[in-house]
């Protein structure tokens, strides 16, 4: 935060000048795009440019720390600027931009060395640097502290190999923050360490996999002895969980895109839909409305809460970001489903290139995403379980063991290595 701090309406008031003078009103060009529609170069690059101007304008990055290149104001103003903007065309990235900018650029502030910081952050907030998430792996997904891609110290250099998978976006990404194996001979989450590498270095394949959307945004790599230096550790050697945990925490609540807009209205997507079906008199129609307007509610009310409570808090306890997550998590499938329930038969076939009318069946299809990404509802429910309401901890059998021989035990277990 800077010294100089401008109060929220005013820097409103600013922004708003700002914006009218020099971003384009949305009516005038197409609406914003869904997650999953942002999906070659061309579109990123698209949004580089707009984002530079935002960047240049000094409205990139405001409550990111201004020696990093952002404004160093508070998530209010930031919040601010997004309300004023909303009329308007600003940067999509798609999914890789909500990654990028919250949840990687703010666990590279509070984590990286400064230097690393300078070198990276400035680049993200341009546009210049798109990143992705190597995190999750064939075998370790809500068991995350269980990955198995290995980074080995050869002199001043580190050798990387593994397989990743389920990354958003990383076809389209520069940079990816991996997450690896540097100590086997200590407890699961104790030998960890975070690296960053670029997504052309020599030894990275990505590919994308095809998905029941019809979309290909999550991809697999493999990592073939990519060599990185100790320049790219993001945080401390064998101190990868805390940076694990702060970027979970961004991902499940506490980001810049995770609040949801106040529901002003009554569900104004299901009202048109239930006109466009012809039954928007029909009392099971109208109930399915008033439900997902209520809901929609609720979670607005109790992400706001929660970002206040994070803010506000002078010693935030970040645990409860699940109660964001969760909501999230369950609400979206639950709305997609009254979607379809409005729409009947109607939402179950379309003509091909009409949005409108494949939404819901999309919305259906996709509204599972929130309830597994980041955490499951399942891992949110355990989290708030343990470490909000102080309930007993889940039974673990390996996490005081030296994570090399939980794998012996594991291969003993099906008979595999003696
Ligand atoms: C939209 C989306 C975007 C994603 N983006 C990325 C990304 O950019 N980078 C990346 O690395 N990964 C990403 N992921 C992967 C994501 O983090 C994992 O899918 C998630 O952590 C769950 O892991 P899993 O798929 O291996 O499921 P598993 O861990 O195998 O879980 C299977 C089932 O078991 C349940 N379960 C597991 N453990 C417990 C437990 N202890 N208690 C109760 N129930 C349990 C789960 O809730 C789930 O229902 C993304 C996933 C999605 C859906």
């Amino acid at each position: 935060m800077n010294d100089t701090m401008i109060d929220v309406e005013d820097f409103r008031r600013e922004a708003r000048a700002w914006i009218a003078a020099n971003l384009e009103p949305r009516e005038r060009v197409r609406a914003g795009r869904v997650v999953g529609e942002v999906t070659t170069h061309e579109q990123i690059d698209e949004a580089r440019a707009l984002q530079r101007k935002l960047f240049d304008g000094g409205y990139a990055g405001i409550s990111y720390p201004a020696e990093y290149g952002g404004r160093g104001l508070t998530p209010a103003h930031e919040q601010a600027f997004r309300e004023e903007a909303a009329g308007y065309v600003t940067p999509d990235f798609g999914v890789v931009g909500v990654v990028t900018m919250g949840a990687i650029g703010r666990s590279i502030a509070e984590h990286a060395s400064p230097e690393f910081c300078r070198r990276h952050i400035p680049a993200i907030l341009r546009g210049d640097e798109m990143w992705c998430q190597f995190y999750s792996e064939p075998e370790a997904g809500s068991d995350l502290a269980g990955i198995r891609t290995r980074a080995t110290r050869d002199g001043d250099r580190w050798v990387i190999s593994g397989s990743k998978i389920w990354s958003s976006g990383a076809y389209l990404a520069d940079w990816a923050m991996c997450l690896a194996r540097t100590d086997w001979d200590v407890p699961k989450h104790r030998g960890l360490t975070w690296f960053a590498i670029p997504c052309d270095a020599k030894g990275v394949t990505i590919r994308q996999i095809r998905q029941i959307n019809g979309g290909a945004e999550f991809c697999e790599e493999f990592l073939d002895e990519v060599e990185v230096t100790e320049d790219d550790i993001i945080g401390e050697v064998n101190r990868g969980w805390a940076v694990t945990q702060t970027m979970l925490v961004y991902e499940r609540g506490a980001g810049e895109t995770a609040t949801p807009t106040e529901p002003r209205a009554l569900a104004p997507d299901l009202v048109a839909l239930a006109r466009r079906v012809g039954r928007i008199e029909d009392p099971a129609a109208r109930q399915a409305i008033a439900r997902a307007h209520i809901n929609d509610y609720a979670q607005f009310h109790l992400g706001r809460r929660i970002a206040d409570r994070l803010e506000h808090s002078h010693n935030p306890d970040h645990a409860v970001a699940a109660y964001s997550k969760l909501a999230a998590g369950v609400y979206t499938p639950l709305r997609a489903r009254l979607g379809m329930e409005i729409g009947g038969p109607a939402a179950l076939a379309w003509a091909i290139g009409d949005e409108a009318e494949g939404r819901p069946a999309l919305d259906y299809l996709n509204g599972r995403r929130i309830s597994i990404a980041a955490g499951t509802n399942e891992v949110q429910r355990n989290g708030i379980g343990e470490r909000v309401l102080g309930l007993p901890r889940e039974p673990s059998f390996d996490t005081n063991k030296a994570f090399n021989e939980v794998l012996r035990n594991a291969r003993n277990w099906d008979g595999k290595v003696g």
